[in-house]
């Protein structure tokens, strides 16, 4: 994962010579990546306690490898990502005010105690979010995936090769539980494959079928894409919500997928325009 960040970190700095600037969003996003790999480099490599048999066993359920009680999260590392990252928030008001002047009052030992994250991690409600609105609860959403998106991308990478892609296919991510956020469609076949919007895992899913409710039904299931092919926007009448993707078999550089949910946000403006929602961020897991 960390080559991933570190090649758009500099496909970032070299749009940054090239232009003269960055539009603040993606300024914003470079130093978020830039904290995610300087302190990233500081997490000891998981050693997750599975054998091969409760791999397959929990796949074969339909259960993510992960529930919050295997994560192995070094807290003091972790406070300080969260301290960095709610810094950084905090220092582009244009792009997050008024919410983040709230969470400045936020005590970070709170937010970082092991009942928040766990409510994060399960899609629960946080338990400190009883003084926020719907706005800065969102927005502390974020910020406790920022900075705590090293530690999942750290263990997708050693147990996505134990995955077999063919038997998982479901709509949540087989790591972690997350819900997918974006899709591409792969360069050899147009097999289509989903992104975890928590870990970046990367997984194998039908192209005919909504992964958010799993309906099938093809009156239900279209999409829109740009003139040149490259992008799609899979939308569900059953459920009304959006998937952003990108065609590899038209794409002409490098694809970056992490940097292409960003660069689509006009995509994500269309689609609720049209009336449709973005991915629940909350794991599918009741
Ligand atoms: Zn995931
Ligand atoms: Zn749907």
């Amino acid at each position: 994962m960390s080559a991933v960040i570190d090649k758009i970190i500099k496909k970032l700095e070299e749009e940054k010579n090239k232009k003269g600037s960055l539009p603040q969003l993606l300024e914003f996003y470079q130093n978020l990546l830039r904290i995610e790999s300087r302190l990233g480099t500081k997490i000891a490599p998981p050693k997750p306690r599975l054998t091969k048999k409760t791999i397959n066993s929990r796949l074969e359920q339909g259960l993510p490898l992960l529930g919050f009680d295997d994560l192995a999260l070094d807290r003091s590392l972790l406070q300080e990502i969260y301290t960095e990252v709610s810094n950084l928030f905090a220092r582009y008001p244009a792009l997050f005010s008024p919410a983040v002047e709230k969470l400045k009052e936020l005590d970070p030992g709170g937010v970082i105690a092991p009942d928040t994250l766990k409510a994060w991690f399960e899609g629960a409600r946080l338990p400190l979010a009883t003084s926020l609105d719907e706005s800065e609860e969102a927005l502390l959403n974020n910020i406790i995936l920022a900075s705590i998106k090293p530690f999942l991308t750290s263990y997708a990478q050693v147990l996505l090769p134990l995955v077999n892609q063919e038997r998982w296919r479901r709509g949540f991510c087989p790591i972690c539980g997350g819900s997918p956020d974006f899709a591409f469609l792969d360069e050899e076949r147009g097999a289509r494959y989903l992104l975890c919007s928590r870990c970046d895992t990367e997984w194998l899913f039908q192209r005919l079928e909504c992964p958010y409710c799993s309906t099938q039904d093809q009156n239900d299931l279209a999409y829109f894409t740009d003139e040149t092919g490259t992008y799609r926007l899979y939308v569900c009448e059953h459920c009304q919500r959006y998937l952003k993707a990108i065609d590899l078999r038209q794409a002409q550089a490098e694809t970056l997928l992490p940097l292409e949910r960003i660069y689509t946000l006009d995509l994500d403006r269309q689609a609720q325009e049209r009336g449709y929602l973005p991915h629940d961020k909350t794991t599918e897991i009741k």
